[in-house]
């Protein structure tokens, strides 16, 4: 089943907010999507890895429709901007890892220069605001150029992660609550959940 192309504006109203990094991740996902010829993901012919959990990602949930829930898209949290799209059904595969150069210095280094005092809370409104103005110019050059000056792609041999199954789940011996029995730890020889035994990480790896 194809549904019609999503926008970069859908993006943000998912996001919440326009960014270089959801620029980013649109391009790539659309990109992803023309050169595999998928439609939009329905089932789980289409799988997306990425290897960050910023704000692109979340222009991949869109474009590609991939979505934890539905087991097609995989966080491999190696702090890579790379996206790696495995289409199920003709066995293909392209990995997009944006270019060691970063992109919004290359296209406003006075912007990349005023980033530091606006996160850190130092900006003077003028600032901001001379931020906000160079910020919309630099997504609007991001959805504009051409995607080879953003991302280094190839065609890679697909190692296509198998379909999300159904796991049994048992309780942890320590909390009582009920865990996926592939997610459970051996303690003291018993099967407890990952907080209780004392493995902290953002709870989904
Ligand atoms: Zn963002
Ligand atoms: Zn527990």
């Amino acid at each position: 089943m194809t549904h019609p192309i999503k926008s970069y504006d859908d993006a943000v109203a998912f996001h919440g907010h326009a960014c270089p990094g959801l620029a980013l991740g649109y391009r790539a996902a659309r990109y992803a999507m023309d050169a595999l010829r998928a439609g939009r993901s329905d089932d789980e012919e289409l799988v997306c890895i990425v290897e960050n959990d910023a704000c692109g990602v979340d222009a991949i949930q869109v474009v590609a429709g991939c979505s934890i829930g539905k087991g097609n898209l995989i966080l491999r949290d190696f702090g890579k901007h790379a996206y790696t799209f495995i289409d199920r059904t003709y066995n293909r595969a392209i990995r997009l890892v944006q270019r060691p150069e970063p992109v919004v210095e290359r296209i406003d280094p006075q912007a990349a220069a005023l980033r530091p005092k606006v996160m850190g809370g130092t900006a003077t409104q003028e600032e901001l605001k001379e931020f906000h103005e160079r910020q919309t110019a630099i997504i609007d050059k991001i959805l504009a150029m051409p995607v080879d000056d953003l991302f280094i792609i190839k065609e890679i041999e697909p190692d296509v992660p198998e379909k999300a199954r159904i796991f049994r789940s048992v309780q942890c011996a320590s909390c009582g609550e009920m865990v996926a029995e592939h997610r459970t730890r051996v303690k003291d020889g018993k099967f407890v959940c990952i907080p209780c035994a004392g493995e902290y990480g953002r709870g989904w790896k």
